[in-house]
């Protein structure tokens, strides 16, 4: 018989599963939580369903948002023909803040990893090739991390992507080394993005 009720146990091990929590946060949280005020916990547990609900991937782009299209790809005032690719959703917050680019972008949804099983086909590469057929792109700034994921990913998409009329370009310029965008601050950013290589 353990001397902690079972439900506190679930709780820990619910909380565990969660990214960035390891075992004695998830003890500390859970402990915290069933001395709280039911209302707060309520309230809390009601936040998460709610976000959950409300949010979807956009159908064109892949970004996190709740109306699909999103704001981004729905705005007349950006330049569709500038297509900025990133590996996940909150990496177009990091372009956002950078305040220079006024295109429109494409989650990946990873990089490729064929040592963690990801290959181009689990990526949201046939959905940019579509958007190539669809809409009027003159030029793909691919913006992944500088790490080996990244610059393989890069290659394989300069590759498959190279059609006549096409610019291809990468971000790189000042990138800290074997890193993503979340750790670039905003000037480094726009400084990387005016600075980008032609790959076409
Ligand atoms: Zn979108």
């Amino acid at each position: 018989m353990s001397a902690i009720p079972e439900s506190i146990i679930a709780l820990i091990a619910a909380l565990a599963r969660l990214p960035g929590v390891g075992p004695r946060s998830a003890e500390r949280i859970a402990l915290h939580l069933v001395q709280t005020d039911s209302a707060i916990v309520k309230q809390l547990a009601d936040t998460i369903l709610l976000a959950r609900e409300k949010i979807q991937f956009c159908t064109i782009c892949g970004a996190l948002t709740e109306k699909s299209p999103c704001p981004i790809c729905d705005d007349l005032r950006r330049d569709s023909a500038l297509v900025c690719v990133v590996e996940r959703a909150v990496d177009i917050l990091s372009v956002e803040k950078s305040g220079t680019f006024r295109g429109k972008f494409h989650v990946l949804g990873g990089k490729i990893s064929p040592l963690d099983g990801v290959e181009p086909e689990d990526l949201r590469i046939a959905e940019l090739e579509t958007r190539l057929s669809n809409e009027t792109i003159k030029e793909i700034i691919i913006a992944l991390g500088t790490d080996v994921e990244g610059d393989a990913t890069s290659n394989y998409l300069a590759k498959r992507l190279a059609r006549s009329g096409l610019k291809i370009s990468r971000i790189g310029f000042g990138l800290p080394a074997g890193s993503g965008l979340e750790f670039a601050d905003e000037l480094t950013l726009s400084r990387a993005l005016e600075g980008r290589r032609d790959m076409s």
